[in-house]
């Protein structure tokens, strides 16, 4: 604390992302990163781009948004990009939730949503996800100003198939619905094909989870003109260039390397089918994921003890210490090698 504190500081409760360990031969499973390298086309375009550091990046990046919008099938100017998908979020959250009514999310869901309520003064309230731990639609229809829903949710990993996100974009038609499909490409249905025919859908994803670029922060969001310009605004008062040039070249070539991100993608979903069958044989009951995760708890044994002996024999998971989730682990599907060493970690804890 100190008196040179803006009042707002002192209401804010930061986000805390998963640890970065600094010591090796860790399998780290704890921030839903993906397990595979990115394209050896990022890492050349990356290479070439550094030509042009003396200079200022373009300040929409306008050729990743192009890229964006042609892989898409949107148009351009539909599309907004930004350092890393958190912060296309929290400026969604100053640009567009901050109304009189309150915004809905899940009381179980990505936890920094409740965070940028905070710093922006976003009016909130959390919808309970039902006993099996999914997202009820129907559970969402009341008094509001917006809804933001990850899809699939996180922790959980349990996804909402397309028709159910029309259905709650089609029940608040004076709302605006975000969805936030950070681990969609894992196997949920994307709800960008909605923007055409939706004035009051957003769409958020990103490039650190499905084409393995966490590090180069990138994020984008679809959606019809005046949502993306309510962005464009927010962020033009903010920081001119929130994407450098290194960012901008690796994230048009990621897309561009459909082969690659087919390929890894298959491979982490293949891997995550594998898992989820080991755990089951465990005795771990596993939540029905379609992201690059599992949520898991032991019948017999709790979470925290579990993830303390996982740490020991150095496997990092991550655990929430919330009402009706504490038991769970989230674990992040990790390659062929370190999902055959969780288990057998595991076996020998239980
Ligand atoms: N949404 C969800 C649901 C997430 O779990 C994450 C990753 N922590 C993000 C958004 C943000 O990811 P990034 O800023 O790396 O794009």
């Amino acid at each position: 604390m100190s008196r040179f504190w803006s009042s707002v500081v002192h209401s804010l409760t930061p986000y805390v992302p998963g640890e970065q360990p600094k010591r090796d031969g860790i399998i780290k499973l704890n921030t839903n990163e993906n397990p595979y390298e990115p394209s050896p086309r990022v890492l050349a375009a990356i290479a070439s781009a550094t030509e042009r550091l003396r200079l200022y990046p373009n300040p929409r990046a306008a050729s990743l948004c192009e890229t964006i919008a042609a892989y898409y099938r949107v148009a351009p100017e539909e599309v907004f990009v930004g350092n890393g998908s958190d912060e296309i979020l929290a400026h969604t959250f100053q640009a567009l939730l901050k109304h009189d009514a309150p915004l809905l999310f899940p009381d179980i869901t990505y936890s920094f949503y409740p965070v940028w309520c905070r710093l922006y003064g976003v009016r909130y309230e959390e919808v309970p996800l039902d006993a099996a731990l999914r997202v009820r639609i129907a559970d969402f229809r009341r008094p509001c100003s917006a809804v933001l829903l990850p899809n699939p949710n996180a922790p959980t990993g349990i996804g909402l198939s397309r028709e159910a996100i029309e259905t709650l974009v089609a029940e608040h038609p004076h709302q605006l619905v975000v969805i936030d499909e950070a681990y969609v490409d894992f196997g949920a249905e994307s709800a960008v094909p909605l923007v055409a025919h939706h004035d009051n859908l957003l769409i958020v994803q990103t490039l650190s989870k499905s084409r393995a670029l966490a590090g180069l922060r990138v994020g984008f969001a679809i959606g019809q003109r005046p949502l993306i310009e309510a962005l464009e605004r927010v962020k033009s008062s903010f920081n001119s260039y929130p994407l450098d040039c290194l960012a901008i070249a690796g994230a048009v070539a990621a897309i561009n390397d459909d082969a690659w991100f087919q390929e890894t993608r298959e491979r982490i979903i293949a891997n995550r089918e594998w898992l989820v069958r080991a755990f089951f044989e465990l005795g771990f009951e596993v939540l029905p994921s379609v992201a690059n995760f599992v949520f898991a708890r032991h019948r017999n044994h709790g979470g925290a003890r579990l993830a303390a002996e996982l740490r020991e024999r150095g496997v990092l998971v991550r655990r929430f210490e919330k009402p009706r989730i504490e038991d769970f682990l989230r674990i992040t599907v990790g390659t062929e090698e370190q999902c055959r060493s969780l288990i057998a970690v595991a076996g020998r804890l239980i």
